[in-house]
């Protein structure tokens, strides 16, 4: 086999949000953008990598290939990938991906999990999609120099059409959830705020520090020991801002799991809500989101969407809106009307239907 075409997928987190780093649950799906990479063998020992989103061509020697020398550029991705499956003969890669860059839906894991899958391909390797998802995951964290999570990895490697994928952020154990929406009539729209806020690395770092003293001081080792009703009973030794801190991860991971118990009941008005519990949430107890989210959130559930909830880290970036389609236009214009008035900047939007995960396209 001296070519092979592989395409993974970008993905959305439908609800979980800032409990991966305490010891929650996740439930993230693929959505329909994929991006496809074309390996071919050389016989030589260089990498040549291009993209159809870039004009550079890089080119790398398999010698120069550790991650002290890696470029800080795009090709990254594609040499730490190629990195961490300890691949040492020549290669020709080249991206073409429909994910958008940088707006929080993931497009580096894309990137990431269909050179993974491609490479297993053409050398034969015949590796689980778990062992891909942690090599992806080492690409990004130890070659990229990204310190995230293996969500984004193991659902664009692992998911499945019309599922979500439950993650286990301890064990990494993962199920299949369904999630037909388009057999509901509904859509995920997603709202990109084209928000960055400067406060996002400190804030984030600040809530995982005070999450992990909070249960040192509850005397707990994790937060899934806990539920609402013990933090009442056990949590006055607590300060105010660290207590709605360690609700915000209890109450979310008990959404989490509710949230599965009703999409397995095709309760889509009951997720709908859970949604919008957990924007409140993460806007009251965890204090990370902003004008421009909460404006999207409300906005959205006042024209009819089932739930709506920020997505990612906070502070910006995008929220997402559980839509009937019929509304999705409507809702788009209305966003865009209210943020020209409050002087925001122009959103961006996309929509995602739970699609497939990483998959080969063609070989030889
Ligand atoms: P996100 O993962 O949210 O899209 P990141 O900053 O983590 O944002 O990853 C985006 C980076 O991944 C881009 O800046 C680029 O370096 C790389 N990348 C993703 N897709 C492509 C592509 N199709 N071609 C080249 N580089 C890409
Ligand atoms: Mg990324």
């Amino acid at each position: 086999m001296e070519t092979v075409t592989a395409s993974a997928p970008g993905r959305v987190n439908l609800i979980g949000e800032h409990i991966d780093y305490n010891d929650g649950w996740v439930l993230p799906f693929a959505i329909g953008e994929r991006t496809t990479v074309r390996i071919s063998l050389r016989d030589d020992t260089k990498f040549r990598f291009t993209s159809a989103q870039k004009k550079d061509v890089i080119e790398i020697d398999h010698s120069n290939l550790a991650p002290s020398k890696r470029r800080s550029d795009w090709s990254d991705y594609i040499a730490g990938t190629i990195w961490a499956l300890e691949v040492d003969q020549g290669l020709n890669v080249h991206i073409d991906g429909q994910v958008p860059l940088g707006a929080g839906l993931s497009s580096s894991a894309a990137l990431e999990c269909a050179v993974a899958l491609g490479l297993d391909r053409i050398f034969s390797m015949a590796k689980p999609r778990t062992d891909l998802a942690r090599l992806a995951q080492r690409a990004e964290n130890e070659y990229v120099g990204m310190p995230c999570g293996i969500m984004d990895q193991s659902v664009s490697l692992m998911a499945t059409s019309g599922h979500a994928l439950l993650i286990d952020c301890v064990t990494l154990e993962t199920r299949q959830i369904p999630l037909d929406l388009t057999r509901e009539g509904l859509e995920l729209l997603i709202i990109d705020t084209n928000i960055h806020h400067a406060l996002v690395d400190g804030g984030y770092r600040e809530r995982r520090e005070r999450c992990a003293a909070a249960l040192r001081q509850l005397g707990m080792r994790s937060m899934r020991e806990l539920d609402e009703a013990q933090l009442e009973l056990f949590g006055n030794s607590l300060d105010g801002i660290s207590y709605r801190r360690v609700r915000h991860a209890v109450t979310e991971i008990a959404r989490v799991h509710q949230s599965v118990t009703l999409l397995e009941k095709g309760d889509f008005v009951g997720l709908g809500k859970l949604l919008s519990e957990s924007h409140l949430s993460l806007k009251n107890d965890y204090e990370v989101s902003c004008p421009e989210l909460d404006l999207a959130v409300e906005v959205s559930e006042s024209m009819g969407a089932l739930g709506a909830r920020m997505v990612g880290g906070g502070f910006g970036g995008s929220a997402i809106a559980l839509t009937p389609e019929e509304k999705i236009d409507q809702i788009k214009m209305e966003v865009v009307q209210a943020y020209a008035q409050s002087n925001f900047p122009k959103p961006r939007f996309f929509t995602a239907l739970p699609s497939e995960g990483a998959r080969i396209e063609s070989d030889g």
